[in-house]
């Protein structure tokens, strides 16, 4: 079992998906620097791509993602008629210089759209892009699936999908409002090896309500059975002052911290048996999936998808909300449906907010990075004292060492290692309450 320090996992710690953090973000990074971005991108660089679908034909309660329903099919077109037009932008600032490794479709529910339109997307980027063999991944919800989108991931070469899974036990289903019987689940992780989808991801919930460790166990079980090749386990994050769709969602039956704890350790515990390698501290991939073979090699790294075998430094976000990452800086499009397609038709990038990294920010970021993904980071000599004073409380509690230049998290500490890679963030200042607790 991994030791319990309540006091050292009740500060609210972000996820680090960046660094500096999405709460950074501010209105001073306009559209001229993101063009600048754009146009510094080294000749010959390979970039990824993330297109955001921000549509589901369900709307689940406990759903903290930039989305909304899926019901017109108007509004569809005119969205999708804006992403191709941003895909036209993007390629005529940058398709001459660089090539496209990957391309990855998130949401929402990328399959709120019709197959048909997917593969256009695809099409039209192909064609735009020097991208002669970019890996293919996509976002999926069981409930939206369709033969149609079955022979349209085979035809395309998708490579990578990950599900919606969240529970299989009914009743907590219930609870969150998102129903989907264990036979869809099986019959769309069965359709995805048909379309010869190699890396099958099922997404997992802890601290759900009404969920116990039983529940938890028979999910996990579920999942290794269907053969998913790599499993996020998330925790459920209760916000409802943030997400009033999650006010739907009775807080009464959710586990205490304790529980939530006892959970997260239970499914690092029970997966690590099932023979699955731990990627950071929510993810676990199978020894021979892309993911897991770079965990072996030190080659994760987290970037707006979480933890990623990714190398590129440039990743560049379409569509509504959609993030683009460059060494010196993030910047987010515009999160309105509206103000983005009045933005990208008119020729124009369609940049809301963002935030500059300076060469602090970079090396402070390398280090949560590291320690996130690799459980350790290497700290150059007499930098960030404050940091390494603020790490006092946990190397006290055994959960992490400091010697030889570098910081080091215990292997039963995973779930201290966001409030352990957070005290290098000089952004947060203890008790800052925007973000969900570290488990
Ligand atoms: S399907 Fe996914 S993105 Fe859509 S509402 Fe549910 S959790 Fe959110």
């Amino acid at each position: 079992m991994w030791p319990y320090h309540s006091d050292l996992l009740a500060r609210p710690v972000p996820r680090y998906t960046s660094y500096p953090t999405a709460a950074e973000f501010t209105e001073g990074v306009e559209r001229s620097a993101h063009d600048a971005a754009l146009a510094a991108i080294a000749p010959g660089a390979e970039v990824s791509l993330y297109l955001h679908i921000p549509y589901c034909h369900e709307i689940c309660w406990y759903c903290g993602c930039n989305t909304g329903a899926a019901n017109r099919s108007a509004r569809l077109t005119a969205y999708l008629d804006a992403l191709s037009a941003e895909i036209d932008l993007l390629a005529r600032r940058v398709a001459a210089r660089v090539r496209v490794g990957r391309i990855a479709f998130g949401g929402g529910s990328p399959n709120a759209i019709s197959a048909e339109a997917m593969a256009g997307l695809v099409a039209q980027l192909r064609d735009r892009f020097d991208a002669p063999a970019p890996i293919l991944s996509v976002e999926l919800d069981p409930r939206s699936w369709s033969s149609e989108w079955e022979a349209m991931l085979a035809t395309c070469g998708f490579q990578r999908a990950s599900l919606g899974v969240q529970t299989f036990a009914a009743e907590v289903q219930a609870r969150i409002g998102r129903v989907q019987p264990t036979e869809l689940i099986a019959e769309v992780t069965a359709g995805l090896r048909r379309a010869g989808v190699a890396s099958i991801n099922h997404d997992l919930m802890y601290g759900l309500p009404g969920q116990d460790i039983a529940a938890l166990e028979d999910s996990i079980h579920q999942s290794v059975a269907l053969g998913a090749d790599r499993l996020a386990v998330f925790g459920y994050a209760h916000v409802p002052h943030m997400l009033p769709r999650q006010r739907r969602i009775d807080a009464s039956q959710l586990p205490d911290g304790y529980a939530r704890f006892r959970q997260a350790a239970f499914a690092y515990h029970l997966l690590a048996r099932h023979g699955y390698v731990p990627v950071g501290f929510d993810h676990f991939a199978k020894p021979t999936d892309p993911v897991g073979r770079a965990v072996k090699e030190d080659r994760i790294f987290r970037n707006f998808q979480g933890f990623t075998d990714d190398t590129s430094q440039y990743l560049l976000g379409l569509g509504a909300s959609a993030i683009s990452q460059f060494p010196h800086l993030i910047v987010q499009n515009d999160k309105s449906a509206g103000r983005y397609r009045m933005n990208v038709t008119a020729e124009l990038l369609a940049t809301e907010r963002g935030v500059a990294r300076d060469g602090e920010d970079q090396l402070r970021g390398r280090i949560i990075e590291h320690l996130l993904c690799r459980g350790h980071a290497k700290v150059p000599a007499g930098r960030f004292v404050d940091a390494l004073d603020r790490l006092t409380p946990f190397a006290d509690a055994g959960l992490v060492t400091l010697g030889n230049g570098e910081v080091r998290i215990a292997p039963s500490a995973l779930a201290y290692a966001r409030g352990i890679a957070a005290c290098f963030d000089r952004h947060r200042e203890p008790g800052q309450r925007q973000f969900s607790s570290a488990v």
